[in-house]
């Protein structure tokens, strides 16, 4: 038995080896307020809540007490009314998935149901089509990454189940028209969600915006996740729903069985009421003017950002983000000893001591390629250090210009593709182990732009199969 010290130490030891939660270097996964009382204020209430089982706020009463504020909060930011209901959920993964099924469950269509989105939905739509069976027909996007209403409209037919739009999309911060595609899913009969994960806690604050929410006439649903721009830790997103009778679908209710009543909004049973009652707290504390206060800042660092890029020869914004995120691609008009690889760049930008977030080229289902970038997800307190992080980036454009990207087709030739239709654990960890990938124990490669060329040039299955091997390792004992 160790004590209750030591445990602690060891753990701070763990802990001082992971990317700095705070601070704003890494530019992805964490959204940090800047504001350590917003920290600590979250930390009390979770130890408070620290026993407490979500599963039945009706033993938990503070449960439901905290989850109706939370959701009234919500509803007013995202312009909802008295029909408007709502549920908290773990995460923006979950309230995908959560609106997917409550679409599936109210399907009527003799077809098979299909979910229709541009081709930058977020990968949870993916998942949720997996795991509750719909096809999911993804409508290609303009190279600015921009969607043509036209294009989707023109998709939508009785087997549609569910419409997903963005407020805004990931990878490239496209906000989809949705006012256009909602008018048009709302003839039709067919629910249209709006994915605001990213959005829905800092759009509303953000100037100069079409509407995009709950006042749009045809969204159903809409998900903004608390943990990204609510500045709560992981693990809460709210899903507002437009109907009592659509939302109820949605939940799990059975007496069917020799034990307890189980009435579950969720996926999950039994569960922490710890990131509720952070996120509760923190609404109570920032109230809308906070929220507005730190959306003014983060703004304020994402033109200067975006400013500074535009003038960093070699590189360029793809399309025209809307939010505190980007892309950054490579500016192929410029001859070839002037162009930068965004992935060079990214990877000289950590050595730097600055994450940014590499993404994969992408061909589409039309064939069409999108390009590689590096995305970058802008928080408040970036405020402090956007100096310091323009001249890291002039700094890695310098080292990387001209250098060509790692080309895919020489991974690919350096890949032994005999065993890839039989993939296993032992040949995928063999294949994983001759391209250096192999011992994680330390973190991903510093290198991640390797990594990207692999999954550019390996059909999805293969790579995908391979990552899985290097994700389930890293935690084999
Ligand atoms: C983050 C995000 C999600 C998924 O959310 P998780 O919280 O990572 O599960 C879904 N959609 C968008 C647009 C997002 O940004």
């Amino acid at each position: 038995m160790a004590s209750p010290e030591e445990i602690l130490n060891r753990l701070e030891t763990l802990r001082s080896n992971d990317a700095p939660t705070h601070g704003g270097r890494v530019l992805s996964y964490v959204y940090d307020s800047g504001l350590p009382e917003l920290d600590a204020l979250a930390a009390s209430a979770m130890e408070l809540v620290q026993p407490v089982n979500g599963l039945d706020p009706t033993t938990f009463t503070s449960v439901a007490a905290m989850e109706r504020e939370v959701i009234e909060f919500a509803r007013n930011l995202l312009h909802g009314d008295q029909n408007t209901v709502g549920t908290i959920t773990s995460g923006g993964t979950e309230s995908c998935l959560l609106a997917v099924k409550r679409a599936r469950t109210n399907y009527q269509g003799a077809g098979a149901p299909k979910i229709l989105a541009p081709s930058t939905v977020h990968a949870a739509f993916h998942k949720a089509a997996e795991y509750f069976e719909l096809e999911l027909d993804l409508v290609p996007v303009q190279a600015n990454g921009q969607l043509q209403a036209a294009r989707l409209i023109e998709r939508m037919d009785e087997n549609t189940a569910l419409v997903v739009i963005s407020a805004p999309a990931y990878p490239y911060a496209t906000l989809d028209p949705i006012t256009e595609i909602a008018a048009v899913a709302s003839v039709r009969g067919i629910e249209c969600h709006v994915d605001a994960c990213i959005g829905g806690w800092i759009l509303p604050f953000w100037p100069n915006l079409p509407e995009w929410d709950l006042r749009v006439r045809g969204v159903t649903s809409i998900a903004a996740d608390l943990h990204k721009y609510g500045y709560a830790p992981k693990g809460i997103s709210v899903l507002l729903t437009q109907g009592r009778d659509t939302q109820r679908s949605q939940y799990f209710a059975t007496t069917n069985w020799p034990g307890y009543p189980v009435v579950n909004s969720t996926l999950l049973g039994s569960k922490s009421a710890a990131p509720l009652a952070a996120a509760w707290a923190i609404i109570n504390y920032l109230g809308e003017t906070g929220f507005q206060a730190l959306a003014e800042s983060t703004h304020n660092s994402t033109q200067t950002l975006l400013t500074h890029i535009s003038s960093i020869k070699g590189l360029r914004v793809l399309g025209s983000p809307t939010g505190p995120l980007f892309a950054v691609a490579q500016d192929d008009s410029l001859t070839p000893e002037t162009r930068i690889d965004p992935h060079l760049w990214a990877d000289r930008l950590g050595t730097l001591g600055w994450r940014a977030q590499l993404q994969p080229a992408y061909r589409q289902p039309d064939g069409t390629t999108l390009p590689r970038t590096t995305h970058l997800t802008i928080t408040p307190v970036t405020a402090a250090s956007v100096t310091e992080l323009c001249s890291a980036m002039t700094v890695a454009a310098q080292d990387v210009r001209g250098v060509p990207g790692i080309n895919p087709q020489e991974v690919l030739a350096s890949l032994d593709l005999e065993v890839l239709p039989e993939l296993n654990s032992q040949s995928a960890q063999e294949l994983l182990t001759g391209l250096g990938l192999a011992d994680n124990s330390a973190g991903l490669p510093a290198a991640m732009a390797q990594v990207m060329a692999l999954i550019e040039a390996l059909p999805a299955s293969f790579s995908q199969r391979l990552l899985v091997e290097l994700m389930a390792r890293l935690i084999e004992p």
